[in-house]
Order: structure tokens, then sequence, then C-alpha cells
């Protein structure tokens, strides 16, 4: 029985492990997809600023052009002003000269606005590629990381599964069989070690009989707390062990 506990000790160091080396590689890909999300949300508020951008560039240009309508119809009307020939004439040519004046007042009005949007849009503009090429190299350098840790574990997990597999075959079945089932339930720890009378996983007493039955070491027994396998770790065949 002895021999039996021994390796259940090491099948459980073993598989501590192993079940902390799934955990980690179970968040592997939420923690990828976290990254690609954050590094979309920071292309989509570039291209979101770009847009209105290009937008704001369009309606620049659509403004220049009316100015330079605008212009056009001015030095047209000034010139009839100078050959107009009766007074009618003349004061059409000139309220048109005024009307002229104040749509290109109006105009330059609103291309100084959107200059002004624009100008600021560019900052932002700039600042958001920045910010995205910084967030987008970032990444690609925790991807390259995560992906390496990734294969680590799958590695490692496959070395001490191997590992494993010599040590269940020297496992009495049925004990094999209720340390799988306790350990499935119990998120990888099947075995604990009671210490001074102790269960230490669970951190309860282990009642005195019980116990006195633990400390003979003649069978397998389970904490009645925890349900999980027990073995009384202060006797000296456990010395060392952790
Ligand atoms: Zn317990």
């Amino acid at each position: 029985m002895l021999e039996q506990i021994h390796l259940l000790i090491r099948l459980q160091i073993l598989d501590k492990t192993l079940f902390d080396l799934g955990q980690e590689k179970e968040t592997i890909p939420g923690r990828l997809a976290a990254l690609s999300q954050a590094e979309a949300a920071c292309k989509a508020e570039l291209d979101r600023n770009q847009d209105e951008l290009d937008e704001l560039l369009r309606r620049r240009r659509d403004l220049e052009e009316i100015t330079d309508n605008i212009r056009a119809r001015l030095r047209r009307t000034e010139n009839r002003l100078m050959g107009a020939k009766t007074q009618r004439e003349y004061q059409a040519a000139n309220a048109e000269i005024d009307d002229n004046k104040d749509a290109l007042k109006d105009n330059d009005d609103q291309l100084l606005e959107v200059m002004e949007r624009q100008e600021k849009l560019e900052a932002t503009v700039a600042a958001l590629k920045e910010r995205f090429a910084q967030a987008s190299a970032e990444a690609n350098e925790q991807r390259a990381v995560l992906d390496k840790r990734y294969l680590d574990l799958e590695a490692e997990t496959g070395r001490l599964q191997a590992k494993r597999g010599e040590i269940v075959g020297q496992v009495e079945a049925p004990l094999l069989k209720e340390y799988d089932f306790i350990r499935q339930a119990r998120d990888g720890v099947a075995l604990s070690p009671v210490s001074q009378g102790i269960c230490t996983v669970c951190h309860m007493g282990i009642p005195p009989q019980q116990y006195n039955e633990l400390q003979r070491m003649d069978k397998i027994m389970t904490c009645p707390s925890c349900r999980r396998l027990i073995y009384w770790a202060d006797a000296e065949e456990f010395a060392g062990q952790p």
C-alpha cells in the first residue's frame, strides 16, 4: 500500500502541473482574440476619422470651386459695370456685384470653418495612425509570445503525459479509476496529504477515529469533507515529500 501511495503522490504532482498547464492553454485563444479586438477597435477609429477627413476634403474642393465661379461672375459683372450705358444697367450690375460679394463672403466663411476642422482632423488622424501602428506592433509581438507559449505548453503537456503513462501502469486499476474520477471532479487534485490531523487541501480536521486508521497506512482513505484520497503525510516514509 505504501508503494501505491508513493505512486499516487508522484502522479498527483504531475497531474496538478498538467491541470495548470491545461488551464493556461485554455486562456490563450481568448487572449489572442482580445489582442485582435483591441487592434480592430483602434483601426475602426482611425478609419472613421479618415473617412470624415476625406469627406471634408471633398467639401473643401467643392467650396473652392464655388469660390472660383463667384469670382469669375464678379469679374464679368465688373466688366459690365464699366461698360454700362444706362443708369439702369449700372445699378443692375452694381446690385449683382453686391450679391456676389455677399455670396463670396458666405462661401469664404464656410471654407474657413472647413479648413479649421481639417487641421484638427489631420492631427487626429496622424495621432491615430501612430497609435494604430504602435498597437499593431505590440499586438504582433504579444501574438508571437502567446503562439510560442502555446507550443511550449503543448510540448510540456506531451512530455508530462508520457511520464504519467509510465506511472499509471503501476497503479492498481480500481485505485487509479477512483483517483481519476476524483481528479476530474476536483480541479486536478485527487490526493491530499493529511498533516497534524488536517486535510491540507480542504483544511478540515479528520475525526480522531479515522485519523488513527489513516496512521496505520494499510489502506487508502478519503477525506470526509472534500472526498479526496488522503494519506498520512507526517509519517517518516513521506519525509521530504511535498
Ligand atoms: Zn479534505
